[in-house]
């Protein structure tokens, strides 16, 4: 089975000023407008929109039904889809959950200790209240920072204390961990696995293959950007080979443009390939 996670951040309403906020954020603002018109469309479709750890189970459970089936070649015959926020931010319990209530859908919210109760960010009440909901809270680190720049010890702080802090206030096992930038090295599963998570979630455009039970998974996420289309979105759903392929690619340019140019040219560069791209 091939299903894809998808990965929001921030809902805004459609005539935020994206202006007032710093440009490294501004392509992960989705308007209000386009995100209801995304999930009524997987509602309509038939999709089962679920978070991570209950789509880890639910796909290794069909799964494993499915092996040696007729249909163990299918893509995505349960029409499972993964459902992620990063970060914490407030519209996450504003306007992110109503929608998904009103749909049926569960997903989780990887949330930034030290972001917690800053303005526009969520907080403990917030996190109780979305849990009470029947939504997944999962660790998106103590500090925000990169897997890159941490030393073994410092990745293990990161995933250990966030976990133990959110397991200590919402009185949840907490099961779920997602990698502050999305960047993933060889030692971040094995060390999130013996921090005591059971699924992590690294960036980047593909599908997720379910093809037997596991213990651990990584998932691979993609994130849904201000400027995709809709035919891009629905292509990111339907698993469309090509569509994944052309995030890839504008994924890979925007990496090699930022190491070959100064970090102050680079958001004019990123502008266009991001415009130009998708
Ligand atoms: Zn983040």
């Amino acid at each position: 089975m091939k299903i894809p996670v998808l990965l929001y951040h921030d809902v805004r309403e459609d005539s935020f000023d994206t202006g007032r906020v710093a440009a490294k954020l501004r392509p992960y603002i989705i308007r209000e407008s386009v995100f209801a018109r995304q999930m009524e469309w997987l509602y309509d479709e038939g999709y089962k929109v679920v978070g991570a750890a209950r789509l880890r189970d639910q796909a290794a459970g069909a799964a494993y039904k499915l092996a040696g089936g007729r249909i163990r070649t299918a893509r995505n015959p349960y029409r499972l889809i993964g459902l992620v926020f990063d970060d914490g931010w407030k519209s996450n319990r504003t306007k992110v959950l109503p929608l998904l209530k009103k749909f049926g859908f569960t997903a989780t919210f990887f949330v930034t200790l030290e972001y917690l109760g800053r303005t526009g960010m969520m907080d403990w009440a917030d996190l109780s209240y979305l849990n009470l909901q029947g939504m997944e809270i999962g660790s998106h680190g103590m500090r925000h920072v990169s897997p890159r720049g941490c030393s073994d010890e410092e990745l293990k702080s990161e995933l250990i204390e966030s976990r133990h802090a959110l397991e200590a206030r919402t009185g949840q096992r907490i099961e779920s961990y997602s990698s502050p930038t999305g960047y993933s090295d060889e030692r971040l599963a094995p060390l999130a696995r013996e921090a005591g998570y059971r699924t992590v979630c690294v960036s980047r455009p593909a599908l997720n293959d379910f093809a037997r039970k596991e213990k651990f998974s990584v998932l691979q996420k993609t994130g849904i950007k201000r400027s995709m289309s809709f035919p891009t979105f629905s292509g990111i759903v339907r698993g469309d080979a090509g569509v994944y392929r052309k995030l890839r690619f504008t994924r890979a340019c925007r990496s090699a443009v930022k190491t070959i140019i100064r970090p102050a040219g680079y958001e004019w560069v990123q502008a266009r390939v991001m415009r130009s791209g998708r």
